[in-house]
């Protein structure tokens, strides 16, 4: 090993290991990455996971979101006060758990739009076009309805529909329908617009999570070494090449050297913080802090995006899951979900999709997701006791269902900055929600024509009021009022390593995802998206996942097995 920078190399006597990949994080992305890294190289992958192993029974049980541990299974980030919502400071939670967000994520399985990855390829993310990532679509999935010419039928990823047919849902397809939205059978397939049941990356009613797809055939055939509660520091530089990676294991700092690279995968919030304490970005913000510069990119940490999202809930005449999700009710259906999968066991939050385009543009303007039941109002203020109440998934009471709106391609940018150079500090994290006059006026357009499917004739007679925003909001003003006083997130963080060309100053990962300014390392997650998705992000993660494994495969020079070329 050459002369490694003396101010990265950790005190005599550490421990140190050598591989030849070095993954940081096995979330969405690191599990596609390092399980199939681990196909080509068994045995030489190692694969550091910030969190525990994703043992808890809850988060393999889909009714049990409401009960994972925030303490044990998430990343914490207080956001700066956003003066786009009356100076809120919202609890923003992440996955921290073999899994990542495909652990802990309300499961909804969305690929995104054509025209989202034709954007992406536009914006100089040359071989990240539609065309070009749909082979990696197609060989990633296992569609329970099979293959067709854009679903997969063979890969690793299980997705299924969702497996209970409550009435309230049924009948609002039938009222989205009437309000002007189409059924479509597949929202992943050609079409995305319309309305449609939910596709889930569950298999047999169970999550299926990228670690359970992808990670755990290679852990159990001891193709990888996976070390959890392992918090990667930072990467580790000979000169402007990546050679390794500090990380903590308790109270215990060690070394684990990369022979040819290193893959971040620490997810949007994470990876860019890891690559500015590491000193790549700004330097005349890395320098004040006392980080010394590898790489000048700029770009680090900015472009932040995320879908902001209201909710609307309705007091209906129905039962609802608020009253079946119950540890009574769940005990008697517990023979229904061993035996066949099946049951309020299964039950994810979003029963129902539609998809509408609002503008005269290639993608949907917003994502609407029915749910036969409704969680708490999230608080507006930071709550350190109860992630879940701020997340909006703690039940609510009496028989009400809701609908999330998320606008889906938002103007707003946000940032990831280094509080200090010090790895225990959280990154601070800057998002206004709805700097954008254009933003809100979307969430309202949306807004009312949800409420146009539940006054359309098939939900109509099933809905007793609207209990929130309520009938008193009527006028734009009005609801502006309450879209400031109410939006929240949907946890998707994208954007804040985005690809682009190489002469792009805004970009900070290559086509390749190969980090700026520096060799042998790489950044494999929801970070390099150029802009947001048309829908949740967990699928266009694992995406990059697997197409990220694919160019780094080809990159060492092995061929793609036949597996992954099976389906293509
Ligand atoms: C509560 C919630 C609900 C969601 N619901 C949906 C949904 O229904 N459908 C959908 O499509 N998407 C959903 N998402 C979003 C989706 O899950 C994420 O976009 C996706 O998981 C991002 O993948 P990633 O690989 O970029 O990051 P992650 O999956 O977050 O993975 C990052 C991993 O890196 C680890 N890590 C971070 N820092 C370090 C470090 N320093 N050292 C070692 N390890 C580290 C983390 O612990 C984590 O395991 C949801 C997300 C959340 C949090």
């Amino acid at each position: 090993m050459g002369d490694v920078n003396s101010a990265e190399v950790p005190a005599p006597g550490s421990p140190g290991d050598a591989f030849d990949y070095v993954v940081i994080g096995a979330g969405s992305a690191g599990s596609v990455v390092a399980g199939r890294l681990a196909e080509q190289s068994p045995g030489r992958v190692l694969v550091l996971e910030a969190g525990p192993a994703d043992h808890a029974p809850a988060i393999h049980v889909p009714a049990g979101l409401m009960k994972l541990d925030p303490d044990k299974l998430y990343w914490r980030y207080e956001i700066e006060p956003d003066a786009s919502r009356q100076g809120r400071r919202d609890l923003w939670a992440a996955g921290r758990v073999t899994g990542g967000g495909s652990s802990v994520n309300a499961m909804l399985w969305v690929r995104g739009n054509r025209a989202d990855f034709d954007t992406w390829a536009e914006l100089g993310a040359t071989g990240w076009d539609y065309e070009s990532v749909l082979p990696y679509m197609r060989s990633l999935e296992r569609f329970e309805r099979g293959a067709s010419t854009v679903r997969g039928g063979e890969g690793p990823q299980r997705v299924s529909l969702v497996r209970l047919a409550h009435p309230l849902v049924k009948r609002w397809l039938s009222a989205a329908h009437e309000a002007g939205l189409p059924f479509n059978e597949d929202y992943n397939g050609i079409a995305q617009l319309g309305a449609a049941w939910s596709q889930l990356s569950q298999r047999r009613g169970l999550r299926h999570s990228a670690a359970r797809a992808f990670l755990a055939p290679a852990v159990r055939r001891r193709r990888l070494k996976l070390l959890t509660h392992a918090i990667a520091e930072r990467v580790l530089f000979d000169g402007t090449r990546a050679v390794g990676v500090a990380y903590t294991v308790g109270h215990q700092t060690r070394t684990a050297f990369a022979r040819k690279e290193v893959i971040l995968c620490a997810g949007a919030l994470e990876s860019p913080a890891l690559l500015l304490r590491s000193g790549i970005g700004d330097p005349d913000r890395l320098r004040p802090l006392g980080i010394e510069v590898i790489a000048d990119v700029p770009a680090v940490g900015r472009n932040l995006q995320e879908h902001p999202t209201i909710t609307l809930t309705f007091d209906v005449t129905e039962r609802t899951l608020n009253q079946e999700l119950t540890p009574l009710s769940i005990a008697g259906a517990a023979l229904d979900f061993v035996a066949r999968g099946r049951g309020s066991a299964t039950a994810p939050l979003s029963h129902a999709v539609a998809f509408e385009r609002l503008h005269d543009a290639g993608w949907p303007t917003y994502q609407a997701m029915f749910s036969p039941m409704a969680t708490s109002r999230p608080e507006p203020d930071v709550d350190a006791d109860s992630v879940h109440s701020k997340q909006g998934v703690s039940l609510a009471k009496g028989s009400v269902v809701s609908t999330f709106i998320s606008l889906l391609h938002p103007k707003s940018r946000g940032s990831v900055t280094l509080r200090s150079a010090d790895p225990r500090q959280p990154p601070l994290i800057e998002f206004p929600f709805l700097s954008d006059d254009g933003d809100v006026a979307d969430l309202i357009a949306a807004g009312r024509r949800v409420r146009e499917i539940m006054g359309a004739p098939s939900m109509q007679s099933h809905v007793i009021a609207e209990s929130s925003p309520g009938p008193g909001v009527q006028s734009d003003r009005q609801w502006e009022e309450f879209i400031r006083a109410t939006a929240h997130g949907a946890c998707h963080w994208v954007g804040t390593a985005r690809i682009g060309a190489p002469d792009d100053p805004e970009a900070v990962v290559d086509p390749q995802l190969r980090v700026r300014g520096v060799h042998r390392l790489r950044v494999v997650d929801a970070s390099v998206m150029p802009t947001l998705t048309s829908g949740n992000t967990n699928a266009p993660s694992i995406l990059i996942g697997e197409k990220g494994a694919a160019l780094i495969r080809r990159a060492s020079g092995a061929t793609e097995t036949s597996r992954s070329l099976a389906s293509r």
